[in-house]
């Protein structure tokens, strides 16, 4: 293969629906480099055929699991244990360069410039911005690196349970060292952000260009009204319909037609 791929990850069907919009919305915005995606084995059979009409690329994982709970109680976020899985992404020494994605983002414009960035580039998290986000990030792929993050996990632990705690202690110079590394905010829009700084998001929404559905209520569990094709989510969501109903065109018309 060669060359450069975004990559994301799914370890069961619902993350595989977000995989496929978020392969249909790369591809609307004319990216030039290849798609690939690492599933578990939870992901079904019909899932992987889906997923192979759209991605250059799937490619079978096994899960990596922090089984640190107290912290991810913190979070309230149990499932993310998992998240340690993402570390494959440096095995894909097929390419040189590489941007993961979450699942749960959305890519709105074309982006295909991050891949001029280097390791380990990102964007600030809402919560702690001296902290990177790991739901978009620039990597090179590579065995060397993988093994380092698989000893650091098994040694140092994350700090949060999940992949960001821990890619966050690996990569630990990224808050002051090299500001070329800090990636706009607009490549990784954080859904909260649209009701927690309102007026920011009123002024530089227009130009976000990857959106990121973080937290637990993600595009694919809001409920959908079938009659008027319209999303209609429920309280603190219900700021993001309009971001939402973008992630829904695209699952009707290009996805769910094509789900037996
Ligand atoms: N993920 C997955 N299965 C899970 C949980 C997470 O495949 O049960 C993957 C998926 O790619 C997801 C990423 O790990 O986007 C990070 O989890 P999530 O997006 O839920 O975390 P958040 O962005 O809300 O912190
Ligand atoms: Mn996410």
């Amino acid at each position: 293969m060669g060359g450069s791929a975004w990559v994301t990850l799914a370890t069961n069907d619902s993350y595989s629906l977000g995989a496929l919009v978020l392969a249909h919305s790369l591809k609307q915005t004319g990216t030039v480099h290849q798609l690939a995606v690492l599933v578990t084995p939870g992901v079904t059979s019909a899932m992987r055929e889906k997923l192979s009409s759209v991605f250059n690329l799937v490619q079978e994982v096994n899960i990596l699991d922090s089984r640190d709970e107290a912290n991810l109680r913190l979070l309230k976020r149990p499932e993310l244990g998992i998240t340690f899985t993402k570390l494959h992404c440096w095995r894909l020494t097929q390419f040189d360069k590489c941007v993961f994605l979450d699942a749960d983002t959305l890519v709105l414009k074309n982006s295909d410039e991050l891949f001029e960035r280097e390791e380990l580039s990102a964007a600030p998290d809402v919560g702690w911005p001296d902290c990177f986000n790991s739901g978009v990030f620039v990597y090179r792929p590579s065995l060397e690196t993988y093994d380092k993050l698989i000893q650091f996990a098994l040694e140092k632990g994350s700090f949060d349970g999940g992949d960001q705690g821990l890619l966050n202690l690996f990569f630990s110079d990224w808050a002051h060292k090299d500001i070329s590394k800090h990636l706009p905010f607009i490549y990784n829009l954080c859904s909260t952000a649209c009701y927690s700084y309102l007026p920011a998001f009123k002024q530089f929404g227009a130009n976000a260009k990857i959106i990121h559905f973080i937290g637990a209520q993600k595009p694919w569990l809001q409920y959908f009204n079938t009659e008027t094709k319209k999303v209609q989510p429920s309280g603190e969501s219900s700021h993001l319909q309009e971001v939402l109903q973008l992630w829904w065109n695209i699952f009707c018309s290009l996805i769910h037609p094509h789900l037996s």
